[in-house]
């Protein structure tokens, strides 16, 4: 897909553009979706942000500008330019009230795209640094922050809760799970999810704690991997982690082991199509590997990522596989194929 198909309408939920949600077709087609990878930061319109940044008189990094630095909408030269939004993300809220207020507008846009169930990744630390409270209270205000709102919007909302690979990768998953377990364990609360940059090293104990949580607690894992070309991630993600879910795994793709391994241990990749392409994850001159993916019997389910960041939404990601070669049968199918991987329990 080349840049002018990335050329797409805006997403869904962004100011004075709801209304015309399904003037150009795409939710015409597909009633009901489910989203199983957007981290709840890379999703607040900018409209909202600006209000947030405003109300708690935010100082910006020097030289960052909110209209070009906060949006990612064309391909990026590397990861790290692609990053470069998250410089102000991890900024806000430091008002408790304005966690409310991004929530609802983050859980507005998925239900301006049709979804009917959603698993929202944070990492909730930052929460608690910014709120100057405790990991528990800052899991504790994000579970009632977007639980109101998805219950406003009538969608089913779980939380997948991200720790990020380096040095403290296994004591901030530690804090997490005592966080979580100082709460009783909420249902709300249903996975755990690795990310950060593939090329760092992470603790050696930091695979055993997530095995060691989803066989104690029954949490889910999904770790992204093979994002940058990293097929050997992928392969530990797996073996090590226990992982039952990769994000986006695109290295895989030119693997014949490891699509095999995803296939026999029916391992679901969460293929984000619009933010592989605009990281250069998936090169410009090369096909998707979703097709291989499809070919190889590996399971997969088409997400977002970051949508307000590429100022789009899940329906614009449906249509950008379909860009990839997938049929609008397949985009009906996905439905029912991300609650069959879906973390969350009771969803029929
Ligand atoms: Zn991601």
């Amino acid at each position: 897909m080349d840049q002018t198909q990335l050329d797409l309408p805006r997403m869904r939920g962004d100011a004075g553009v709801a209304e015309e949600a399904d003037e150009d077709g795409k939710n015409a087609d597909v009633h009901n979706r489910g989203e199983l990878h957007v981290h709840m930061n890379g999703a607040i319109p900018m409209s909202k942000i600006r209000e947030i940044l405003t109300d708690e008189a935010t100082v910006l990094p020097a030289g960052f500008e909110l209209e070009r630095d906060l949006v990612r909408a064309t391909p990026c030269q590397s990861l790290a330019e692609y990053l470069t939004p998250w410089q102000v993300l991890r900024l806000f809220p430091r008002k408790r009230e304005n966690l409310d207020r991004l929530t609802l507008a983050v859980i507005a846009g998925l239900a301006e795209n049709n979804v009917r169930f959603v698993e929202l990744r944070s990492s909730v630390l930052y929460l608690a640094a910014l709120q100057k409270c405790s990991p528990a209270e800052a899991l504790e205000r994000l579970i009632e922050s977007t639980g109101g709102a998805a219950q406003r919007h009538g969608i089913r909302r779980g939380l997948i809760l991200t720790v990020t690979r380096g040095d403290y990768g296994a004591v901030n998953l530690s804090a997490l799970l005592q966080a979580y377990q100082d709460l009783g364990e909420p249902k709300d609360m249903i996975g755990l999810d690795l990310a950060g940059d593939e090329e760092i090293a992470y603790p050696t104990e930091l695979p055993s704690l997530f095995r060691a949580a989803k066989d104690r607690f029954g949490l889910g894992i999904t770790i992204h991997a093979g994002e940058t070309g990293l097929v050997e991630n992928v392969r530990s993600a797996v073996e090590l982690f226990g992982a039952d879910r990769i994000g986006h795994g695109t290295a895989v793709g030119n693997d014949p082991d490891l699509l095999e391994l995803l296939s026999t241990r029916g391992i679901c990749v969460e293929v984000c199509p619009i933010s592989n392409r605009l990281t250069g994850a998936v090169p410009t001159n090369e096909p998707h590997p979703l097709q291989q993916f499809r070919r190889h019997g590996v399971p997969f389910v088409i997400c977002s990522d970051n949508p307000a960041i590429h100022r789009r939404g899940l329906a614009d990601d449906q249509a950008a596989a379909m860009a990839e070669g997938l049929s609008i049968g397949d985009m009906r199918q996905q439905y029912e194929v991300a609650k069959r991987y879906s973390f969350m329990k009771d969803l029929n």
